[in-house]
């Protein structure tokens, strides 16, 4: 029977943590969340992280810019939020508008209060095992699968998607859990056979049901990162056929209601890991 990886559970439980932390040691870490322009899904989104951090006894500001704010004005507001001794993670939401240049706005954050962890110093420690801010939404691919295997040494791997916010930062993750990795990406040549030698499947290539139930091997744990809007569809669909790979993995997790709350919930984590930092 296949176990479904509940990550709204998983997540209430890691923000239930990180609110005991918080009063234990007295911590008061403050999250800035810069929103740029109007596309919906990200009001969403940044709605969604103002309200968790609030839940879990953080201070968060929301910064609304309309979509011609200049590239200038929003490096002067990351500029004064790297100064603000209350902030201690900045957010600034992706997708920018096409006349942001985004590496340049990536790059202008402090890399102490990255907590998204995309800034190149943080990029470049994770792929040298140093501690850094480590990416959301891999973190959260991590601890789904890690609740099935605490130890995943010698696993087979297989990452679909080469990006650097998922793909390659969670194909470094398996990489230090001692996994035997492989990156696929849109030239690989075939997928199905990559998938079929996999234990550990992550999906993150934002290609609805692309990954077929019968790709998957036997006893697998399968991570769906893919969010996707189609059309018609009453609800958000996932990279992975999930009905028909759920006959074959060991565990699997559902969109919605498996990585994306996981992401969240880990912002939040590297936020108090930032303060923690801060204070002492
Ligand atoms: P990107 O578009 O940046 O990267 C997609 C990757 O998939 C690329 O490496 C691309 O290959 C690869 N790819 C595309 N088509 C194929 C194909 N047919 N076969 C094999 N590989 C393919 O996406 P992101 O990494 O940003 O996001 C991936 C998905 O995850 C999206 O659905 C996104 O919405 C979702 N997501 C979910 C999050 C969550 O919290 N749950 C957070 C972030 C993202 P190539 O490099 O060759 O172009």
């Amino acid at each position: 029977m296949v176990r479904i990886l509940d990550g709204a559970a998983a997540a209430k439980n890691l923000r239930m943590k990180l609110a005991e932390d918080l009063a234990a040691e007295k911590l008061s870490p403050g999250l800035a969340v810069v929103l740029v322009g109007d596309d919906p899904a990200s009001h969403v989104y940044v709605r969604n992280k103002a309200r968790a951090a609030e839940e879990v006894g953080m201070r968060s500001w929301t910064h609304r810019l309309p979509a011609s704010t200049t590239q200038d004005e929003l490096l002067a507001l990351v500029g004064r939020l790297n100064g603000d001794p209350q902030v201690h993670g900045i957010l600034v939401q992706l997708p920018l508008p096409k006349a942001i240049n985004t590496q340049a706005v990536i790059e202008a954050i402090d890399p102490s209060k990255d907590v998204d962890g995309f800034h190149p110093v943080n990029a470049g420690r994770l792929s040298l095992g140093l501690p850094g801010f480590v990416p959301c939404t891999p973190q959260g691919c991590m601890l789904l699968l890690q609740d099935v295997w605490a130890d995943v040494s010698g696993k087979r791997a297989l990452v679909l998607g080469r990006s650097n916010i998922v793909g390659k930062p969670v194909a470094q993750l398996l990489l230090q859990a001692n996994c035997t990795v492989t990156v696929a990406h849109s030239k690989t040549q075939d997928l199905e056979e990559e998938c079929l030698r996999a234990d550990i499947l992550i999906a993150a290539i934002g290609k609805p049901q692309l990954v077929q139930g019968s790709w998957i091997k036997e006893g697998a744990v399968v991570i769906d990162v893919g969010i996707n809007r189609v059309e018609g569809a009453k609800r958000l669909i996932g990279d992975v056929q999930f009905d028909e790979a759920s006959r074959r993995a060991l565990a699997i997790t559902p969109v919605p209601g498996g990585v994306g709350p996981m992401t969240i919930a880990c912002l939040l984590k590297n936020t108090v890991e930032s303060a923690r930092r801060a204070a002492s």
